[in-house]
């Protein structure tokens, strides 16, 4: 790949959350088309039959870079909690079976009387058809007693960093410190050194 020429490249995922970050992360490098799954009409659910986060991501980037031969990135990601045996870990997004609500209530509970230090995790996946290359970023924080703030996603009404939850601070202060922003820093090194930009 050439300066001048245009490259494209997959976000292989259906969560727009994640997939607005990925773009604006790529907004400064113009001959770089990304393309998310919702792009190219693509609903295809991925089994994540992986036992970790850095699995579950290169399950995904494999299966959707074989089916297009687009370079592709994936995230897995979630939260972690140290007292309960790191869980819901990569079972975040299903801890309940019923939802981003039903997930933190469950939480909640569960981490009754425990230490409540937590931490989120993203693994990103860069696939290319050779070697896969993993990026991890974590955040660490303390879970809250109840819901607070609006924004984000997830479990951020319930994530605590330096004194407030991810809902109660806006997108921009979030993308600072976010364990998928500090893996997307590491990849971004990676990328421009790989591809010269
Ligand atoms: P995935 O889409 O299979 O990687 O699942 C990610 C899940 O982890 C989400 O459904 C959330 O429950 C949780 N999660 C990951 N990143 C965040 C975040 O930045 N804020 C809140 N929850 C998150």
């Amino acid at each position: 790949y050439r300066k001048d020429k245009i490259m494209k490249l997959l976000i292989a995922s259906g969560n727009k959350h994640k997939i607005y970050e990925f773009r604006v992360l790529f907004e400064k490098y113009k001959d770089i088309e990304v393309l998310s799954l919702a792009d190219l009409d693509d609903h295809d659910e991925v089994e994540e039959n992986g036992t970790t986060f850095s699995e579950n991501a290169f399950i995904k980037a494999k299966y959707f870079y074989d089916k297009y031969k687009i370079i592709t990135i994936s995230d897995d990601s979630g939260i972690c909690v140290p007292s309960l045996n790191n869980e819901p870990g990569i079972y975040s997004s299903r801890y309940s079976g019923f939802g981003d609500e039903a997930n933190n209530d469950l939480l909640l509970k569960n981490v009754e009387g425990k230490d409540r230090t937590a931490f989120y995790e993203c693994d990103i996946c860069f696939y290319d058809g050779t070697e896969p290359q993993f990026f991890i970023g974590k955040c660490y924080g303390t879970l809250g007693y109840e819901r607070k703030g609006i924004n984000g996603f997830g479990y951020d009404p319930l994530f605590i960093y330096e004194g407030k939850t991810f809902a109660e601070v806006d997108i921009e202060t979030k993308n600072k410190v976010s364990h998928r922003a500090l893996a997307l820093k590491d990849f971004i090194v990676f990328f421009e050194n790989k591809y010269k930009f």
